[in-house]
């Protein structure tokens, strides 16, 4: 039996884990991959490191985390349960106990859920340019969005590709230094339409539009927001407020000894790594604090 298990390894995650684990309890965190600060190419507003990358912040806090004591196993959580005491934690792999649950499970990328797009994910479909924009030198791209971030993904995709084609539905909103530089470049260009498939073969080929249109790509980046992870949130029935795990000052949920922290917590609009952190030291400290 566990004291807590945490679910992330992001920034929530892994404070929670340094804070649990010199509170001297038995901390087990779970976590299906490094999360959303991985995919930052650099931080620059983290106090105390002028820069740093994604990748390299994260790997930092997991060794800190083991240093102080907490237990790290990279499994995918797919279910929790109430039991009379405690929780039952189920993975991809193992079952384990606990007396509390923080739930550090950040948020995903939203799905178009266009016909193709689940069976050419990995072929051609991806969800994170940091990740795969290197795979796609040389070739024609498609950026599905409108946002900033969708902009951010182009203006690093253009390093790599071909030729990289904006998708969007209407008008691209993105800082005006961005779109200044989408203008003068001669690799990007924006095209108003809506996707209907991704078409493809072994791999992706093309992008059908709504109105029979196709454009040629073979790499497609959806890049149309974040939501949170709620799957674990809806099993224990937890209360949202906005879609976001519902939450007081002290990280509390509406379940005793549940807690949540991080971006999948309505606590602030601010969604960084600082205020991630600060939410699991404060998700820790409130477990310690229900536990004794
Ligand atoms: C491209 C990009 C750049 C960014 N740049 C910055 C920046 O410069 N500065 C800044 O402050 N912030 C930046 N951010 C935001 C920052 O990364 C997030 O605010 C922060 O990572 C949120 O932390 P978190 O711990 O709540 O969630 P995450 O870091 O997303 O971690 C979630 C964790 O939960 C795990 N998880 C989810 N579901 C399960 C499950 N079922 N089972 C097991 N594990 C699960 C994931 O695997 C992951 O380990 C950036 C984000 C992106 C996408």
């Amino acid at each position: 039996m566990h004291d807590v298990i945490i679910i992330g390894a992001g920034p929530a995650g892994c404070t929670a884990a340094i804070y649990a684990a010199r509170y001297k309890l038995k901390t087990l965190v779970l976590y299906a991959d490094l999360g959303q600060m991985s995919y930052a190419h650099e931080v620059w507003n983290y106090p105390g490191i002028e820069k740093i990358a994604g990748t390299e912040l994260s790997g930092k806090m997991m060794q800190q985390a083991v240093k102080q004591g907490a237990e790290l196993k990279n499994e995918d959580v797919v279910q929790i349960k109430k039991q009379k005491s405690g929780f039952l934690i189920s993975t991809n792999a193992n079952k384990y106990e606990s007396k509390a649950v923080i739930l550090a499970s950040g948020l995903k990328h939203k799905k178009l859920n266009l016909k193709g797009e689940k069976e050419y994910t990995g072929k051609g479909v991806s969800y994170c340019v940091t990740c795969d924009g290197p795979l796609f030198a040389d070739k024609d791209v498609v950026v599905i969005g409108a946002s900033n971030s969708a902009v951010m993904a182009a203006l690093m995709l253009k390093e790599y590709a071909k030729s990289v084609t904006i998708l969007c539905r209407s008008e691209v909103k993105a800082d005006a230094a961005s779109m200044e530089i989408i203008k003068k470049s001669n690799k990007i260009k924006i095209i108003n339409g809506e996707p209907l498939e991704i078409k493809g073969e072994r791999f992706v080929k093309a992008i059908k539009l709504k109105d029979n249109k196709e454009i040629k790509a073979e790499g497609v980046f959806v890049e149309i927001g974040l939501e949170p992870s709620l799957e674990l949130a809806k099993q224990l029935k937890l209360k949202l407020e906005k879609g976001y795990i519902k939450v007081n000052a002290e990280q509390n949920t509406n379940i005793k000894n549940v807690f949540a922290a991080g971006n999948i917590t309505n606590r602030t609009s601010l969604k960084q790594i600082i205020t991630a952190a600060a939410e699991g030291a404060i998700a820790a400290q409130t477990a310690y604090r229900q536990a004794k």
